[in-house]
């Protein structure tokens, strides 16, 4: 027993000694997740600064209907003058889905690389802090339990974990999915939308009058789904985030 108190003593002293932690710092430095091989400043599995200079991220003004950079003198670019009213107040995108981007978010969606999403969840951290917003709760959009089993895992929601994490602010599934629907890839808006009619609900008990949501996607085309994941919380005043848009 003696010994046992002598050994835990030992490592506590050890661990406490500067050398020591600087040891098992080194061994825990993790590759940059977009290229596998630079090293980031910010910590483990962030982008490296030859990846950050390949992202096209949305750092100006930006439209608060898709996320995206302003394209005129409104707030709303071109594309979403088209689409016409969000029932968003604000909307922030991390990155633009040019080839590099789209190439990050297959990796983390179909790849297996979810170690992409601490750092998306970084970038996504950086842009809120820079605009002042404010959030009560940040939610992520569900996906159907049958759509959870075959892809393993929420891209969404762990995003919106490691967001939450670095903001501070508490993440919970306000949202839950009432029926599968068809892939919307190949729908255009208008069959979109209708592939999606009433398949969200809120979660029973949510509380969701008078607060401040931020509502988390993957990624945004024409923001049929984030529409429609909107419905149910009537009564809030919610903001979109998603990884990428295009
Ligand atoms: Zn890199
Ligand atoms: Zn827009």
């Amino acid at each position: 027993m003696e010994l046992l108190k002598n050994y835990a003593r030992g490592f506590v002293k050890n661990v406490k000694n500067a050398h020591w932690r600087g040891l098992t710092e080194a061994a825990c430095v993790f590759p940059c997740p977009g290229c596998r091989e630079g090293l980031s400043e910010q910590g483990w599995n962030c982008f490296c600064d030859e990846c950050l200079g390949r992202i096209l991220r949305i750092t100006g003004p930006h439209c608060p209907g898709c996320g995206g950079p302003q394209d005129g003198i409104l707030a709303y670019c071109s594309k979403c003058m088209r689409i016409g009213v969000r029932p968003w107040r604000d909307a922030y995108a991390v990155m633009e889905l040019d080839p590099f981007g789209l190439e990050l978010v297959h990796r983390y969606k179909y790849g297996g690389q979810v170690e992409l999403a601490r750092a998306f969840a970084a970038l996504g951290a950086e842009l809120i802090r820079r605009s002042g917003a404010e959030f009560d709760v940040i939610a992520p959009v569900p996906l159907h339990w049958t759509r959870y089993c075959t892809r393993g895992f929420n891209q969404a929601h762990l995003f919106c974990l490691l967001l939450g994490r670095e903001l501070g602010i508490p993440v919970r599934r306000l949202l839950v999915r009432r029926r599968a629907t068809r892939r919307q890839a190949r729908l255009n808006r208008e069959q979109r939308l209708n592939n999606l009619t009433d398949a969200f609900a809120l979660r029973r008990g949510a509380a969701v009058v008078g607060r401040k949501i931020l509502l988390v996607d993957d990624v945004l085309t024409t923001g049929a789904t984030l529409t429609e994941a909107c419905r149910p919380l009537t009564g809030a005043e919610v903001s979109i985030m998603v990884i990428g848009r295009r």
